[in-house]
């Protein structure tokens, strides 16, 4: 009999393009039968033949306590009661401004929209207006959500100017973008030495999940500061991804420890401040915040900014993950995962590195660490997907895609980190 997600998988194709509504989510990268989910519980889900999988991509980084804790379900379904939406404003937001601002002190204003694209992109416009300059710099490997000016990567070798990702993008859309390598200090410095005055903000993934998890030096970032500061740039951290899962403040948390006095211009968030529901955020210095619409001249808004049920979902995760020793346990149980599969991949003679941070996680078949895109995308991509098809068939879900990041909850307890390690111990010699 068939596979009931193959069914699934062959009826959505006649009517979603690709059968998803969002590309990694069907397998292309690593072939096979995408799983079409059913139900989710603590550090599981199921599909729809009933497997039964760890989860480490928790909805690609939302779901820092697991599916379904029951302060967040609590708090969610009494939201539900009073109302979905109502296009007014609600205490809900303040209060969730008023959290956001507290845990990361770069910002002194935030606005919240429905999505991390949503959130990119108008940061970037705020940038603009508020420096009153074009020019953007994005680093390739980095993902700021698919607005048309963002989608860029760089070209080979030296700094260019993007040429569109996408199709549906004219190159006068992205003509402003410039597009770098990560962790090349050379090209950065070369980039502000040439467009200086014309440079409105420098947009980076301090870590970046995009390229699976590869850090920004702390003398590249330290340069990144000092280059935005001496031109008169917005320094825009794209936190969607680590913002309160590499550590509660952040990554800018983890550099401000590195960097004396360091903090970023703008942030974007996104993922776990709505805890699974749609809900991100931008944030930064009152003087910029304030050129938004009502009050200024850079225009913003949304029908469901704000959603009073997503606040009180981001709302309980964030007050959950605030508690005492959480990202301690958090953080030791993903270390716990990294060390035990390097020791596997170690054992099994496969090339392997990994790193961590709170509760993500990237781990790459190679022998080193890379630094940047390239280096990245260098993998063995067969070698990959077949590491990754074993793990399936023994019930581990990591990301379908060797340039995405892994995330490990609050639910993931010790046998689940113990269960992917034995997987691992039987997947990873058959790749040597
Ligand atoms: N920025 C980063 C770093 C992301 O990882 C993502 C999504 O994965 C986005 C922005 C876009 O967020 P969304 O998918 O909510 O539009």
């Amino acid at each position: 009999m068939t596979d009931r997600n193959q069914i699934l998988f062959d009826r959505a194709k006649t009517v979603i393009p690709g059968g998803v509504n969002s590309p990694v989510r069907a397998f292309r990268a690593v072939g096979g039968t995408p799983r079409f989910i059913t139900r989710a519980e603590g550090p599981w889900f199921w599909d729809a033949e009933g497997r039964r999988y760890i989860d480490y991509i928790g909805s690609w980084g939302p779901m820092i306590l697991g599916h379904g804790h029951p302060e967040v379900v609590e708090a969610v379904q009494a939201a539900v009661r009073d109302g979905f939406s109502f296009g007014a404003p609600t205490e809900r937001e303040i209060e969730l401004a008023e959290t956001i601002i507290r845990l990361l002190p770069s910002l002194e204003m935030v606005r919240l929209v429905s999505s991390g694209t949503e959130a990119g992109m108008s940061a970037i416009r705020l940038a603009r207006g508020a420096t009153g300059r074009p020019k953007i710099i994005k680093f390739e490997g980095c993902y700021h959500g698919h607005a048309d000016a963002l989608l860029v990567k760089a070209g080979s070798g030296l700094a260019t100017f993007g040429h569109p990702t996408s199709a549906g993008v004219p190159p006068e859309v992205v003509q402003h973008t410039l597009v770098l390598e990560y962790n090349n200090v050379a090209q950065l410095e070369a980039a502000f030495a040439e467009h200086g005055p014309q440079i409105a903000a420098l947009m980076i993934e301090p870590i970046a999940g995009n390229m699976n998890f590869v850090r920004a030096s702390v003398p590249f970032m330290r340069r990144c500061r000092e280059l935005c500061t001496q031109h008169g740039a917005l320094l825009v951290f794209d936190e969607v991804m680590t913002g309160f899962r590499v550590a509660l403040g952040g990554a800018q948390s983890l550099y401000a420890r590195l960097i004396p006095g360091f903090e970023p211009d703008m942030t974007v968030m996104g993922k776990v401040i709505g805890g699974g529901m749609p809900l991100a955020a931008f944030g930064g210095k009152r003087a910029v915040m304030e050129q938004l619409a009502p009050l200024g001249p850079v225009y913003q808004a949304g029908t469901l900014s704000g959603n009073p049920v997503a606040t009180a979902c981001g709302l309980a995760t964030l007050r959950v993950i605030q508690r005492p020793g959480f990202f301690e346990q958090l953080a030791a149980r993903t270390r716990a995962l990294a060390e035990g599969l390097k020791a596997e991949a170690d054992r099994a003679g496969v090339p392997f590195s990994v790193d961590s941070e709170g509760g993500m996680f990237g781990f790459f078949l190679l022998p080193e660490l890379p630094q940047n895109y390239a280096q990245v995308m260098a993998s063995d991509a067969q070698r990959f997907n077949r590491f990754f098809h074993g793990m399936l068939e023994r019930g581990v879900y990591f990301a379908p895609a060797l340039y995405e990041a892994g995330f490990v909850s609050a639910a993931h307890g010790e046998a689940e980190i113990e269960a992917t390690i034995e997987a691992a111990r039987a997947v990873l010699p058959t790749l040597a």
